[in-house]
């Protein structure tokens, strides 16, 4: 039976969501979701109590995780799901990136702080309680201070790229990162592609023709902030290249509070049968089975 709805973009603490692993997968779960997949920034810290929340609440869990790839002027983030998050390589570029986090981190308060802003890098951390640091901690400090009235507005004046508190993120090429997906055993999918603030739908055709061309897998046309002509257009592309659609919330909890778990900003439906192509897709780049290399003769 492939039946259901899902949700294949959400984060938890340990990246820059309000709810934890075990949380969200409740959510979820009161929504009635088949499946979900938790795709944390740059870390797969939450799978275990994810999938052990997910045995309990008797819903499919689904390994991601989200990495931020170098480009410009457009933010272009890739999806991984299917991934062992035990990989070694993933790990080892991972704890590099959240290495260089620790250095950035600092850079932002003290840019915060020569603005004016009574805001330290201690509480940040502190308040957030997350693992993963980033700028929607540095924003959620600045609304308890009074310096702004949303997380919206702490980006727009101060944490957007090209604001003045805004400090580059270390970032891995798309193709790392499509490799890096792959080599732990999972696919690869261009998040909401309405980011990467193209003029045109053929613009978009020509960049996600490159990015199949280094083992993309998949699109997320699906996404709570694409319109249905957004939605319908880039699965269009994603027709034209063979590569898989995919969907889902971002659900961050109180960090993006308009958007809620599996129904997006209300009108979402992300059907089962997407993951089912995302699990046979992913078979491709599972390491061979023992027995198979065996009966090779
Ligand atoms: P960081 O990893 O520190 O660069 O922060 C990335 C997070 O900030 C993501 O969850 C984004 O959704 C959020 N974010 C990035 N740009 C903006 C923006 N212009 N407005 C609101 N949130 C943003
Ligand atoms: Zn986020
Ligand atoms: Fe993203
Ligand atoms: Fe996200």
């Amino acid at each position: 039976m492939s039946t259901g709805t899902i949700d294949l973009h959400t984060h938890t603490t340990h990246s820059d969501g309000s709810a934890s692993p075990s949380e969200l997968i409740e959510l979820a779960g009161a929504q009635r979701a088949r499946a979900v997949a938790i795709t944390d920034h740059d870390t797969t810290a939450a799978v275990d109590a994810a999938r052990a929340a997910a045995d309990r609440v008797g819903l499919e869990f689904v390994s991601g995780i989200e990495i931020s790839a170098e480009y410009s002027p457009g933010t272009m983030h890739i999806l991984g799901y299917c991934i062992d998050h035990e990989s070694n390589s993933l790990a080892t570029r991972l704890d590099e990136l959240k290495l260089a986090r620790e250095t950035r981190n600092p850079q932002i308060a003290s840019l915060l702080q020569s603005l004016g802003l009574d805001v330290s890098y201690d509480e940040v951390a502190m308040l957030a309680g997350n693992k993963v640091i980033g700028r929607p901690h540095f924003a959620r400090v600045m609304i308890e201070k009074g310096y702004v009235a949303s997380i919206q507005e702490a980006f727009d004046r101060f944490l957007k790229k090209g604001a003045a508190a805004y400090v580059e993120k270390a970032r891995l090429s798309p193709a790392e990162s499509i490799a890096l997906i792959h080599q732990a055993g999972g696919v690869a999918v261009l998040a909401h592609p309405y980011q990467l603030r193209l003029g045109s739908y053929q613009e978009a055709d020509e960049l996600i023709g490159e990015l199949a061309g280094i083992g993309l897998d998949g699109v997320e046309a699906v996404y709570s902030r694409h319109s249905l002509e957004e939605r319908a257009g880039y699965s269009e592309i994603a027709a034209r290249y063979n590569l898989l659609v995919t969907g889902g919330s971002d659900y961050h909890g109180s960090y993006k509070p308009d958007i809620s778990i599996v129904t997006g900003l209300g009108d979402l439906e992300v059907p089962y049968e997407l993951l089912e192509a995302v699990k046979a897709r992913a078979a491709r780049y599972q390491p061979a089975q023992r027995n198979d290399v065996l009966n090779v003769s």
